[in-house]
């Protein structure tokens, strides 16, 4: 991109700590909020009211790291004009995938609408990748910039058959991202590897939005979360119950809640009353009824109550594929579940071994 000229070189202001001696990326910077005034809001975002800010919004600005007044030093960087992406992302991402996820498409849409702006591909820092050019002491490559293109190095570090991931034209590339990265891998990556060429362009980016626990904010600092180790240790082999629990809440279209009543609700109702009710009493008939082995199916001895079972199964598994196809995995399970639901209802009104 660079060779090819993409890149505008400017000269801004920024934040720079006196007492550190560097420039403060945005989130090293925190003040008052000038929406909620929560006086610790970072420089790139108010976690009280979820506004996104710039730091020059802050009201009394201070440094994270030293807690001194920041002052303004110029400094150049390396900018992407994302402006000149506009008409090739209308074409290749407003027409061209309008059967994105309606949370993802809006999102992008709404950008677009409103007209990209230029971003610093580069930033002034002692750590992360140093910026490849001979002006370009104590320049970084910005995270976003770098992280997606790490996605491609970490194949290649994987397999001499990268390319096959990356350049095939009949790969499908797909991001599974937060709602808070939609922005990163819907327009600017996109925008970096058409810049670039010769590379597959994402598929689809069904991006989630976000999941709380208890009715809050999921936050690690805080503590406020369900640890992944802990609950393997406390519940042992029931891994799959968390995965269950996890795909029915998923917050695939809007955020969601996850709480241990739910927990408990759909792991009594739905995967033991239901799902592993129909999985026993099944196994228990096919050793009473068959020696333990499925039967082949027998077209002649079914009547008409079974044409209806059978349909069901048919459509079922047209609907579930689908679901899949198109990372509606809540659907998808959800159907699943009728399946057994279903299962069960028939076992019920037919009482075969009785
Ligand atoms: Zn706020």
């Amino acid at each position: 991109m660079y060779d090819k000229g993409l890149f505008e070189k400017k000269e801004s202001e920024q934040y720079y700590d006196e007492i550190k001696n560097v420039f403060l990326a945005d989130r090293y910077i925190v003040g008052t909020c000038p929406n909620c005034g929560n006086d610790r809001a970072y420089g790139d975002q108010c976690e009280v009211c979820g506004t996104t800010l710039s730091p020059e919004e802050l009201i009394n600005p201070r440094s994270a790291l030293s807690d001194a007044v920041p002052v303004k030093r110029k400094t150049e960087h390396w900018y992407m004009p994302l402006a000149n992406y506009e008409p090739w992302l209308k074409e290749w991402l407003i027409e061209g995938h309008k059967e994105w996820k309606n949370n993802v498409y809006g999102q992008c849409k709404s950008w677009i609408d409103t007209g990209l702006q230029s971003r610093a591909m580069t930033r002034d820092s002692s750590w992360g990748i140093k910026v490849p050019l001979p002006d370009a002491e104590g320049k970084v490559l910005y995270v976003w910039f770098d992280a997606p293109i790490g996605y491609i190095s970490a194949t290649k570090e994987l397999t001499p058959d990268w390319e096959k991931y990356w350049c095939q034209e009949d790969t499908k590339l797909v991001h599974f991202i937060g709602k808070d990265n939609i922005v990163f891998h819907c327009i600017i990556f996109p925008s970096m590897l058409h810049a670039h060429g010769g590379f597959v362009l994402p598929e689809n980016v069904p991006a989630n939005e976000f999941l709380n626990l208890e009715g809050e904010k999921i936050s690690t600092s805080r503590n406020w979360a369900v640890w992944v180790d802990e609950y393997v240790r406390d519940f042992p082999d029931q891994q799959d119950v968390l995965r269950y629990v996890l795909c029915a809440t998923a917050p695939e279209t809007k955020d969601n809640d996850f709480t241990w009543k739910d927990f408990q609700a759909r792991n009594n109702g739905e995967l033991v009353a239901i799902f592993g009710n129909f999985v026993n009493r099944t196994m228990v008939l096919m050793h009473k009824l068959c020696g333990g082995k499925v039967p082949p199916f027998h077209a002649d001895i079914k009547d008409d109550k079974d044409d209806a079972i059978i349909a069901m199964l048919q459509s079922a598994k047209q609907k579930i594929t689908e679901s899949l196809e198109s990372y509606r995995f809540r659907e998808a399970q959800a159907e699943m579940m009728n399946v057994a639901r279903e299962g069960n209802r028939y076992l019920q009104e037919r009482e075969p071994g009785s």
